[in-house]
């Protein structure tokens, strides 16, 4: 028979371990992935103020955490969690900068597969000199909302699915329509059906929505610290600029608006104005 004493132990070990996993899953971060179109957790040693420190990477403001409760803890009070562009090279020294103080890393090699399309609208391969005027003018707009800087009192750093369905192209293939190559997939695809539901993978704020001539129509949410995420092809729009989502809250509808071989969800995530791999912030 159990003690009374045993019994209190028992409670009380039940309820931290309550408390810990409820701390750990607050706070648990994206997977590293030091390889081109992956994430860098860098500890910012030597940074021991209690006001985060403000990092750059190539020009863009990069993500910084609180190290405590996260396994870097013993290593840095601070965190930068940082996307790793497609183009970064292996041989070349990566620098970042955090106030004053640089921190190098380096990257691995990772070879993408190729992919071959064929898109029967010849103009979504070889746009005319108006098309991409007009593809000019939306790109600007939509780095201008990757480039959104918030700071939530709970950082987003993990996704729930924002559609259900077999993934259908993975992040980074090097693309080619009709032959000819084109821009690496800078997002995740998720085969679903037309019409069905695109929800809000984690908390966040609308930053844009629009009509794209590549991505068809588009939602762009900003989950705070340089993380966004965008939502293409959509045939319906169902939030406007402005909006704050919480997860699983209806952001549209599955589609095949822009470039398309059927109705599908071209899901991108974008950290440090970096499209990365999706798959990391995934808690599955
Ligand atoms: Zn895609």
């Amino acid at each position: 028979m159990l003690s009374l004493k045993s019994l209190r132990q028992r409670w009380f070990l039940t309820g931290a371990l309550i408390l810990a996993s409820t701390v750990a899953q607050a706070l648990e971060l994206p997977k590293e992935n030091r390889v081109p179109g992956g994430i860098a957790i860098i500890p910012l040693q030597g940074l021991n103020s209690n006001i985060a420190p403000s990092a750059w990477y190539k020009g863009n403001r990069v993500m910084v955490l609180p190290s405590a409760e996260t396994a870097f803890a013993d290593q840095s009070k601070w965190i930068a969690v940082a996307g790793i562009p497609l183009s970064a090279k292996a041989d070349q020294k990566q620098h970042l900068r955090a106030d004053a103080t640089s921190f190098y890393f380096q990257v691995d090699d990772k070879e993408y597969k190729a992919q071959y399309l064929t898109i029967k609208n010849k103009r979504h391969v070889e746009p005319d000199p108006e098309d991409v005027k007009r593809w000019r003018r939306e790109k600007a707009k939509m780095v201008a909302a990757y480039k959104s800087w918030s700071e939530p009192s709970i950082p987003a750093t993990r996704f729930e699915l924002p559609a259900k369905g077999p993934f259908s192209s993975p992040f980074g293939l090097k693309r080619f329509f009709n032959k000819q190559p084109r821009n690496p997939h800078s997002g995740l695809d998720i085969a679903a059906p037309q019409d069905a539901p695109i929800t809000a993978p984690a908390a966040g704020t609308v930053v844009d929505t629009g009509n794209y001539f590549f991505n068809g129509n588009t939602v762009i949410v900003d989950h705070g610290f340089g993380l966004t995420t965008m939502y293409c092809h959509m045939s319906r729009i169902d939030v406007k600029i402005g909006d704050k989502v919480t997860t699983g809250d209806q952001l549209g509808a599955i589609g095949k608006t822009g470039r398309v071989t059927g109705p599908h969800l071209h899901w991108s995530v974008s950290l440090n104005n970096t499209r990365v791999d999706p798959i990391l912030f995934l808690n599955k």
